[in-house]
């Protein structure tokens, strides 16, 4: 019988995806499977941008057994209990997207249904009240989960922020103990094989060449074997999400350590600001149609916490993804598969998910097609219900106060979307279609936050009365600002158990 097992694995890039992708594949296959090499450049170097995530990456921790203690010292890491909007449904308005869930469901009726009824008699302005996440958020308190029962300390959702330099180093020394190979310089040429326009090798620039079976593309935006040989093509979403660049600087940490990600609206975009130990990274996503580089700069300089600690850089992109994310022998992760930009900290997510996928179809030397196909599609629909997502926020604005917003407002949006909007609109509610990356919390949360206004209230809220709805949620309500009030301050969280 023909040996077709894949052999050989060369991985292209060492940013996060290509590390991660190192990880994943050194932890799953082990060392007897294959020989996997990364290739990466000291001179071209790494995005080190994307310092933000979402809870499903402790599963990802999980999976290669880390230690997340470590992995927060390893990445002078904070914690995150979800995203703060400033400015975004209105200027001077503010609303909290929590990790979780809010209150809980009763009688198989949402908890949305009960606080919206609540909510358009006037006597529950604030659906933060019923959010543990918002409410610690709120008061900079963090901790993990404990056992305690019906409370809600048993159920804390988070995620993490850390530093993207480190957290490649520190993803470097998990796959170099487990037999991962590195190979530092740059990449010249990819050669094809003649007969059928696989990948044969990758050539360097002093004139070695590295073969492979496989080769995972995560060389950045520039897609150096998936676009640059094998041409995948790429869906571009510019229509729907305008932004294209972003400045970066990090400058130095404040002492209180906010447990979540701060996103300020301006006037063509908007800023980040994450928290770390050792600094607070800040950036300013905007459209260039709209606002110059320097002008973008000036804004994010003006509006830092602390003195900036480097020189800002700009960091241009293109939103949407390759037609095919993986071609041939070449599957492409992380940037060279596409991005969306980092508004709900998506894009390491997007590579957890596809390294994820691409190992319930790992392939043999035949590469068949039929497996091929089923990845791409999959992977086609997980950007393009994020995409809807993000679209959102965006375009559920009352903002009218520049022509970017303007423009925001009235574009054209996938029907998708629209359809989520009216049926919000009419009763209030959000749903989580098939296997969407966002609940319907998230979806609850960003409606909610970005203004827009249910007509009524899902009808089946009645199965409750009113007078045992207002009681059932002030005892939820209660049970949460306890909790809060129970929880430590972050920086005592990390200093007791991650300080870096
Ligand atoms: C402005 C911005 C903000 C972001 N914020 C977030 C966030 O908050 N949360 C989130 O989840 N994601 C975020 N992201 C996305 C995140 O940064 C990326 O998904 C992540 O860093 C993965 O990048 P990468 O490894 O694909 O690419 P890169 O970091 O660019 O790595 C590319 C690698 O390829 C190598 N390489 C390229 N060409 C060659 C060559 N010719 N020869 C040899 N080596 C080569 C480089 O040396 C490098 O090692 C953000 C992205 C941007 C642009």
């Amino acid at each position: 019988m023909t040996d077709n097992r894949i052999r050989n694995i060369v991985i292209v890039g060492g940013g996060t995806a290509g590390w991660m992708a190192a990880a994943t594949l050194a932890r799953i296959l082990g060392r007897d499977y294959a020989s996997i090499t990364l290739i990466e450049s000291d001179d071209i170097g790494i995005i080190g941008v994307g310092e933000a995530t979402i809870p499903q990456m402790a599963t990802f921790n999980r999976m290669l057994g880390i230690d997340e203690n470590e992995f927060m010292r390893a990445t002078q890491g904070s914690f995150k209990l979800g995203i703060q909007f400033v400015n975004w449904g209105r200027q001077g308005h503010t609303y909290f997207h929590p990790f979780g869930k809010y209150g809980v469901d009763m009688q198989g009726v949402s908890f949305h249904a009960y606080f919206l009824r609540l909510h358009q008699l006037g006597e529950a302005p604030d659906v933060d009240l019923w959010s543990l996440q918002a409410m610690a958020a709120r008061s900079n308190k963090f901790m993990r989960a404990i056992d305690a029962g019906r409370s809600p300390l048993s159920d804390i959702a988070y995620a993490f922020h850390f530093d993207a330099g480190l957290y490649a180093r520190f993803l470097r020394s998990y796959a170099e103990a487990r037999g991962v190979v590195r190979c530092e310089g740059k990449i010249v040429d990819v050669k094809l094989r003649g007969e059928d326009g696989f990948v044969q090798s990758v050539v360097m620039e002093n004139g070695s060449e590295v073969e492979g079976d496989l080769f995972v593309d995560c060389s950045g935006f520039r897609g150096l074997i998936i676009e640059q040989a094998l041409q995948a093509g790429f869906t571009d979403w510019s229509q729907y999400l305008p932004c294209d660049r972003a400045i970066a600087v990090p400058c130095a940490s404040v002492e209180t350590w906010t447990p979540y990600t701060r996103s300020t609206a301006h006037k063509a975009g908007w800023q980040w600001r994450i928290p770390l130990q050792h600094r607070t990274g800040n950036g300013h996503v905007f459209c260039s149609e709209f606002m110059s580089d320097d002008e973008a700069t000036a804004i994010l300089l003006a509006n830092l916490d602390g003195a900036p600690l480097a020189e800002p850089r700009t960091v241009p992109f293109r939103t949407g993804h390759r037609n095919q994310f993986w071609v041939k022998n070449c599957v492409a992760m992380g940037l060279a598969g596409g991005f969306i930009e980092p508004l709900e900290s998506t894009a390491i997510w997007l590579i957890q998910s596809g390294l994820s996928r691409f190992l319930t179809m790992f392939p043999d030397k035949q590469f068949n097609q039929a497996d091929i196909d089923r990845y791409n599609r999959i992977m086609a629909t997980d950007y393009e219900e994020i995409r809807d997502f993000i679209i959102l926020h965006y375009h559920a604005t009352e903002r009218e106060d520049s022509p970017f917003w303007e423009h925001c407002r009235n574009m054209a949006i996938p029907e998708r979307l629209a359809e989520k909007m009216r049926v919000f609109r009419s009763h209030g509610r959000a749903f989580r279609e098939n296997e969407e990356l966002f609940n319907d919390t998230s979806w609850f949360a960003v409606m909610h936050g970005q203004l827009l206004q249910p007509q009524g209230f899902d009808p089946v809220a009645e199965v409750m009365s009113l007078e045992e709805t207002r009681s059932r949620l002030a005892h939820i309500r209660e049970a949460i600002a306890n909790s809060a009030d129970y929880m430590p301050s972050h920086r005592d969280f990390i200093r007791e158990n991650c300080a870096a």
